[in-house]
């Protein structure tokens, strides 16, 4: 099931994704929360009532009709893990790290699948990421690798946009990750069942239509299971939280090319879809 927020008519909902509609949630299943995170924390199985009622229901909108928003609006954590993928430590000179190097993205850079990602005033180091990310579906903690798999509701694409400069002015990444804007997500969630080993998917990154990027995610160093295992040991994740697996190489980063106004970035993942967005200025 494709899990998608969108807003139609100045309303803005979640729907599950069909082909070329979306059934909206709102209409097709009134007793559904309208909101990606409550309808991951309600009680009973709120996955299946939702599909279930996107099985039968008429209450279909044209997907050409709606625009599609982060499919989480505001997760309350945005997790993202540097240096991933061998190829990517290798263009960057750095080292193999021995423990996953986790970092936080503001919330507030969470960006939709198809809006604008802006070029801050303050550097012209604009770089991309396209990354596997995954959205936690439980309440949990102490969670071991093996049943790491329970926790995840799906996955999505991410483009874990970065500000070069600015990463590297301090250790943490934090400032440097987390531009608003620079957390594009989605197009939607497609749940776990629909992916099925999310440690054998083709990713490509694409800039004005060239390839940039393109892996699969069975190079993950650290993988989904591992990151939750690690994660849960130090605090309790929740619905909706997102976690971003890391880029292989192909970023701008080692050439210096920078993304600049009018550049448009497709993150593509094999059975989850692809987000892309235009870069535009900073106004004045
Ligand atoms: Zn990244």
């Amino acid at each position: 099931m494709k899990l998608a927020t969108f807003t139609h008519q100045g309303s803005t909902r979640i729907g599950v994704v069909s082909g070329e509609e979306i059934v909206d949630l709102a209409r097709a299943a009134p007793a559904l929360p309208r909101d990606m995170i409550d309808l991951l924390e309600g009680t009973g199985d709120p996955l299946a009532m939702a599909a279930r009622a996107a099985e039968s229901s008429a209450a279909r909108i044209a997907l050409a009709e709606v625009h599609l928003e982060a499919p989480v609006l505001r997760p309350r954590k945005f997790l993202a893990i540097g240096l991933n993928y061998a190829d990517h430590i290798a263009e960057t000179e750095r080292e193999k790290p021995e423990f996953p190097v986790f970092f936080n993205k503001q919330v507030t850079c969470v960006n939709g699948p198809f809006d604008a990602i802006v070029r801050p005033r303050v550097s012209r180091a604009l770089d991309y990421e396209g990354e596997l990310g995954f959205v936690i579906g439980r309440r949990c903690r102490h969670v071991p690798r093996d049943r790491a798999h329970e926790v995840i509701a799906g996955f999505l694409a991410v483009n874990d946009v970065t500000i070069r400069d600015w990463q590297r002015k301090a250790p943490t990444m934090t400032l440097g990750k987390s531009f608003d804007t620079h957390g594009p997500i989605g197009p939607w969630i497609v749940t776990s069942d629909e992916i099925g080993d999310p440690h054998a998917l083709e990713l490509r990154t694409f800039v004005n239509g060239q390839e940039r990027q393109h892996s699969n995610t069975r190079h993950l160093i650290f993988d989904c299971y591992a990151m939750i295992e690690t994660l849960s040991t130090v605090f309790t994740l929740e619905p909706g939280d997102i976690v971003s697996t890391g880029t292989p190489s192909g970023v701008g980063y080692p050439t210096r090319s920078w993304l600049v106004p009018g550049d448009v970035v497709r993150v593509e993942i094999e059975r989850v879809g692809a987000i892309e967005n235009r870069v535009v200025d900073e106004p004045a």
